[in-house]
C-alpha cells in the first residue's frame, strides 16, 4: 500500500505539482489502507426497523495498522432500545474504539456485534450509516453554507433546517450573520466557536432523525452560555432514542441507564451509576478523583466534569 501511494506520489510530482501529490497520495493510501478492513456481503440486508438494540458478543479488535496490540478483548455488553449507554474510562482503554466499531469503520477480528439480532457485517452500510448519527467532540464542517452543513446528506426541505437549528440552539447565532443561513463557514467563510460547531453537528444530526445516536462528550472548555446550550440541545437530541456517548460529564452518567467502565480493552465494570459505586471499585475511583478535582463551592452537576477518562 505505502508503495502504490509513494509511486503515486513520485509520479504526479515529475508533473510538477508536489503539494497535490501529497494530498492525492494521502487520500489514496486511506482508501487503500481502510477498504479492505471491512467485509462486503453478497445481499446485503435492510431491516424493517433499526430499534438501537445493540450487542457486543465476545468482540476483540486490533487496529490493522498495529497489528502488536490487541485494542478489545473479548468485550460483550447489550444496549436495549432507548438506553442511553454511558462509556467511561481512562484514556486509551477503547472507548472511541468500540464507537468506530459501531460505526463500522472496522469489523471485529473476533465475536459479532449484532444490530436488532442480525450480524452488523451482512447490513446495508448505506442504509445503517442512514439510521445513525455521531456528534464528535471537534465536528467537521465543510466549506460550504450553514444550511449545507445542517442539511448535509439528506434533502431537507427549509423549514427541516430551521426546526432542526432551533431544536440544537443554532437558530439565534446563525441569524446573527448578515446571511443567516446562506453564510459559508470554514477558510473562505465566518469562524465558528468550539460551541457553535457542535450545536451545528447536533442540527446535522437532529435532521437525519436517527434511531441510534453517538455522542462523543466534549472535555473542551467552553465558556459557560456555550455549554449549557450545547447540552440543552444535546438532551433534546438523546430523547426518545438509543444514545451510546463517551462520557466526561457526571451528570451524563447520572443519568445513563447503564454505564460501562472499559479499562485497557476490558470491562472493567457495568452498571448504573448507583451501583457502581456500590462496588467500591475502578469506577468509584473515577468519580472520587473527578469530585475532589472539582471546586467545592459549586453544585456537583455544575462541575466540568473534570474528566471521567
Ligand atoms: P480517549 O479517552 O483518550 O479518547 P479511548 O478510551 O477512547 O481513549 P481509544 O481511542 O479507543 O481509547 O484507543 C484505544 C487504543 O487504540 C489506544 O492504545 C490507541 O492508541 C489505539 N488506537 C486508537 N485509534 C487507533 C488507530 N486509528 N490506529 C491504531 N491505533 C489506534
Amino acid at each position: 500500500t505505502l508503495q502504490v501511494a509513494m509511486g503515486f506520489a513520485l509520479l504526479s510530482s515529475l508533473y510538477g505539482d508536489f503539494m497535490q501529490a501529497v494530498g492525492a497520495s494521502v487520500r489514496i493510501f486511506a482508501l487503500l489502507d481502510r477498504k479492505p478492513d471491512i467485509f462486503v456481503p453478497s445481499n446485503p440486508l435492510i431491516l424493517s426497523s433499526l430499534t438501537g438494540e445493540i450487542e457486543f458478543k465476545n468482540v476483540s479488535f486490533t487496529y490493522p495498522s498495529r497489528p502488536e496490540t490487541q485494542v478489545l478483548k473479548g468485550m460483550s455488553f447489550r444496549v436495549e432500545p432507548g438506553q442511553v449507554v454511558a462509556l467511561v474510562g481512562p484514556s486509551g482503554g477503547g472507548k472511541s474504539t468500540v464507537v468506530s466499531l459501531i460505526e463500522r469503520f472496522y469489523d471485529p477480528n473476533e465475536g459479532e456485534i449484532l444490530i436488532g439480532g442480525c450480524d452488523l457485517k451482512l447490513l446495508d452500510l448505506t442504509w445503517f450509516r442512514q439510521q445513525v448519527a455521531m456528534v464528535s467532540q471537534e465536528p467537521t464542517l465543510f466549506a460550504c453554507s450553514i444550511k449545507e452543513n445542517i442539511a448535509y446528506g439528506r434533502e431537507a426541505s427549509m423549514d427541516e433546517i430551521l426546526e432542526a437549528a432551533k431544536q440544537a440552539n443554532a437558530h439565534e447565532f446563525v441569524l446573527q450573520f448578515e446571511q443567516g443561513y446562506d453564510t459559508l463557514v470554514g477558510e473562505r467563510g465566518v469562524r465558528l466557536s468550539g460551541g457553535q460547531k457542535q450545536r451545528i453537528a447536533i442540527a446535522r444530526a437532529l435532521i437525519m432523525n436517527p434511531s441510534l445516536l453517538l455522542l462523543d462528550e466534549a472535555t473542551s472548555a467552553l465558556d459557560a452560555e456555550s455549554e449549557y446550550l450545547v447540552q440543552e440541545a444535546v438532551e433534546r437530541a438523546m430523547k426518545g432514542r438509543t444514545v451510546i456517548v463517551i462520557a466526561h460529564r457526571l451528570s451524563t452518567v447520572r443519568s445513563a441507564h447503564k454505564v460501562i467502565v472499559i479499562d485497557r480493552g476490558h470491562i472493567a465494570e457495568m452498571g448504573t451509576h448507583e451501583e457502581l459505586l456500590a462496588q467500591h471499585g475502578v469506577y468509584k475511583k473515577l468519580v472520587l478523583r473527578q469530585l475532589t478535582a472539582g471546586q467545592p463551592t459549586r453544585n456537583e452537576d455544575e462541575e466540568k466534569p473534570g474528566d471521567l477518562s
